[in-house]
């Protein structure tokens, strides 16, 4: 009940009557102000994109928490987990961008053939497309969520069979070495949107780190979808979180803070807070989208 008061007050839905399509991506409509920022589909796009240049860009590879790391480029995440028994990386995304995620890792001191899980948010070409590049350069196991495995048969760049060696279901652990991932099927922006789960360590404390799936709204939500993000925003709002990741780092302001990380201090990452800024901004949309379609729909009645 507290949460929906204060999504109500934080959100102010302005339904505007001509459609304003921009190029190539999401619709201007509707608009939403969440902490005094206004907010549109196409908004939310453009922010978790940047420009094709910024998809491509290496971002500095850095340390997050722990045995987890930083290694994608200025828009498009990427997670690589150390661990004893080989590494696991976490969304491969363009295949053109698998190289550049190549030498982030060895810049960091470690080997990309040492990759033995490559793991994914959810099917969509940014995040899994290099999974059979990836897989080439490594032999590492793919394991997907099994309600993303239609849509992942349709990613095959340059006619390439997506790689899939094992399927998991909600609730099922990935396990290398000391670390364990866990699958939660937060299905709506795809049928099979993974947020895994798992604890990073650091200064002999443990910390828990969620690596977000894209809570992005369609710009048609059917009743399907609308079940599917209903149930999914519980599930994220349950997850115990100290440190949230997600597919795109722009989802939990990733950039301020590795430029926090270079004054020292306290580690940046450990930011509770901010575990919910991303899933009630998301809401807040997939809400307006609704409210919207339903006023469409009464119009035409
Ligand atoms: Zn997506």
């Amino acid at each position: 009940m507290l949460l929906k008061r204060k999504l109500c007050l934080a959100v102010t839905l302005i339904v505007m009557d001509s459609p304003a399509w921009s190029q190539g991506g999401a619709p201007n409509h509707p608009s939403i102000v969440v902490d005094g920022q206004t907010y549109t589909p196409n908004s939310i796009l453009t922010r978790n994109m940047g420009t094709a240049a910024d998809q491509a860009e290496q971002f500095p590879p850095h340390k997050i928490i722990g045995n987890i790391y930083y290694v994608g480029t200025k828009t498009l995440a990427s997670y690589l987990i150390v661990t004893p028994a080989g590494n696991v990386l976490v969304n491969t995304t363009y295949e053109a961008n698998v190289p550049t995620i190549a030498k982030s890792v060895a810049q960091l001191g470690f080997k990309f053939s040492d990759i033995k899980i490559i793991l994914g948010n959810h099917a969509h070409g940014d995040h899994m497309e290099g999974d059979a590049l990836a897989k080439q350069m490594t032999g590492a196991q793919v394991v997907v969520m099994a309600e993303d495995v239609p849509a992942l048969a349709h990613i095959k760049p340059g006619g390439k069979p997506h790689p899939i060696d094992r399927v998991i279901t909600d609730g099922d652990t990935v396990s290398l070495g000391a670390t364990i991932l866990t699958a939660h099927l937060t299905a709506g922006h795809t049928r099979g949107c993974t947020t895994w789960t798992t604890t990073a360590m650091e200064n002999g404390k443990s910390y828990n780190v969620v690596f977000g799936c894209s809570l992005r709204a369609p710009t048609v939500i059917t009743p399907e979808i609308e079940k599917e993000f209903n149930a999914s925003f519980k599930t994220v709002r349950a997850l115990p979180c100290d440190v949230q990741l997600g597919d795109h780092n722009s989802e939990y302001g990733m950039i301020d803070k590795h430029a926090r990380l270079a004054a020292g201090g306290s580690n940046p990452y450990i930011d509770k807070p901010s575990c919910s800024r991303e899933t009630d901004l998301e809401e807040a949309m997939f809400r307006a989208i609704l409210a919207e379609q339903a006023a469409a729909k009464g119009a035409t009645n």
